[in-house]
């Protein structure tokens, strides 16, 4: 008997449903054709959810989602909904899930694929072959830490106050996640912080030191963060898996993603504690300009499914399955809209479905 791999899908708003369609259709196939057993359901969350109940996220979504292996999710969000409380915004639905689920660890891939090297705004040397792996904090740091608010001073002032606060067990399990990863990977893990001018990361620089030494098998080397930006766009080979604290990671996982030239192509994930919750979605959004066009590139959707089977069900030969048909593809000429280049042949959302699918058939 093979395990039963739970999956929850929430597509979601915009995009989300004509992207996730094509994800699903791979999931059909590997169910049909590699003898593996999925237990899929499929809820609302986002804008859509809020125009049916009232909130981006209901009790009993949360709930499957709690329950689940793993969730798969396309985008949230839209004009649409622009007007409606902050609590009951369609983002607050995605957070609240994070939160819930602890999903403390955000893995972000900038892997440029070798046909789509030129659309990088690097020079194509600097980029052939890139596959780095950013390790963000998502849970902690400057933008959850207390103190917070905007305050008016006696004088009449005002003072806006963000704390930065990071303990020796977020930091430890964060930099474990890191470590896992690179001892499957090239073995090196850069550790960014600004220990130079911020308790915090002088915190952060010790721990993570103090990590290192249960992987014997694995670099590791310490850089400033501004520095670390720099060398992502000087020469971004130099790295195989890079962890910092939230906000760095949300600053240096965007300079990454630039390099490889299509937010349609990135995948991510995030991972609470080993055995516990894990969401895998895009790193773009709903894109309501082109929503319900069906030109909207489903590769970063379906790279987020390889990504849950190789870190939540350990399918790693499926994982590559599916990414090699991806590449295979790019190498044929396809292209979407937005990775087009002169001379390829354009294509809408569920031809690309199609060709992977077949590729994936060979
Ligand atoms: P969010 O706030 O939800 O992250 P955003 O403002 O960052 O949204 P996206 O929705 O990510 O924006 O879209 C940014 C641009 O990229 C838009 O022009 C959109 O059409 C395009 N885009 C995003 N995702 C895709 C995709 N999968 N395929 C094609 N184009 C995309
Ligand atoms: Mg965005």
């Amino acid at each position: 008997m093979s395990k039963t791999h739970s999956l929850l899908i929430l597509p979601g708003d915009g995009i989300g449903p004509e992207i996730m369609a094509q994800a699903r259709r791979i999931i059909d196939w590997l169910a049909d054709n590699r003898g593996l057993e999925f237990d899929i359901s499929e809820d609302l969350v986002g804008g859509c959810a809020y125009d049916a109940h009232g909130v981006p996220l209901a009790d009993e979504t949360l709930a499957k989602a709690r329950e689940v292996d793993a969730v798969l999710l396309g985008a949230v969000g839209g004009p649409k909904w622009t007007g409606v409380d902050y609590d009951r915004r369609p983002e607050a639905g995605l957070l609240k899930i994070r939160k819930e689920l602890e999903l403390f660890a955000n893995l972000r891939p900038a892997m440029c694929f070798e046909p789509l090297v030129d659309a990088s705004s690097l020079k194509p040397e600097l980029v052939s072959g890139l596959d780095i792996m950013i390790v963000r904090e998502l849970v902690g740091g400057i933008y959850f830490g207390e103190p917070r608010g905007i305050e008016t001073l006696p004088s009449g002032e005002r003072r806006g106050v963000n704390t930065q606060v990071y303990t020796t067990s977020e930091i430890h399990r964060i930099a474990h996640v890191a470590f896992d990863l690179a001892g499957k990977r090239r073995g090196k893990v850069t550790s960014a912080e600004k220990c130079n001018v911020m308790e915090s990361g002088l915190l952060w620089r010790e721990e993570v030191e103090v990590v290192s030494k249960d992987y014997p098998n694995v670099e590791l080397e310490h850089m400033l963060a501004d520095n670390c930006g720099m060398q992502l766009v000087r020469a971004p080979k130099q790295f195989d898996v890079i962890v910092t604290d939230n906000l760095f990671g949300d600053l240096l996982s965007d300079v990454a993603a630039m390099l490889t030239g299509s937010l349609g192509m990135l995948p991510s994930a995030s991972l609470g504690v080993k055995g516990g919750g894990a969401m895998y979605e895009p790193v773009h959004g709903s894109a309501p300009d082109i929503a319900g066009q069906g030109i909207a590139n489903p590769i970063a959707t379906i790279l987020s499914l390889a990504m849950a089977l190789r870190y939540t069900f350990e399918l790693g030969e499926e994982a590559d399955l599916v990414e090699n048909a991806v590449n295979a593809v790019l190498e044929g000429g396809m292209r979407t809209a937005d990775i087009m280049q002169p001379g390829k042949a354009k294509v809408s959302t569920s031809v690309m479905g199609d060709a992977i699918l077949r590729e994936m058939e060979k």
